[in-house]
């Protein structure tokens, strides 16, 4: 996926990517991800590199966006970029599990789980 240069042509260039990726991906209606890579705006920062994922460059939480936000496409495939890039550096040398396994395997959560088994179909419950 090429990243255009903020310039005329390169703005031209990246509405037509936009618009080749919405017609090659017409069921992500949520954005770009690790398989549908969305293109990047002219002028923002490449993913992984701590960008802010709504504008697009580099500045302290908090503090106003640097430029005009990116679509929400593009801010949906930086999280997920972004996220991917850095478990990928947490992962190397020492694995760590992901957090939805931790979750599932603690007993807090076995027993929520049983908990719930137990409220289906007694007949007890608020009628519904
Ligand atoms: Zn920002």
């Amino acid at each position: 996926m090429v990243h255009y240069p903020d310039t005329p042509d390169g703005q031209v260039a990246y509405q037509a990517q936009v618009l080749a990726w919405k017609t090659t991906n017409p069921h992500k209606y949520k954005g770009g991800d690790e398989y549908a890579p969305y293109p990047l705006t002219p002028g923002t920062l490449p993913v992984g590199v701590g960008e802010c994922h709504t504008c697009g460059l580099r500045h302290p939480m908090g503090t106003p966006h640097l430029r005009t936000i990116v679509d929400t496409f593009e801010t949906n495939y930086r999280r997920i970029a972004g996220h991917i890039i850095r478990t990928s550096r947490n992962e190397a040398p020492a694995p760590k599990p992901a957090n939805v396994q931790y979750v599932a395997a603690a007993p807090e959560y076995l027993a929520y789980l049983s908990h719930y088994d137990e409220e289906q179909g007694n007949g007890d419950g608020p009628a519904v």
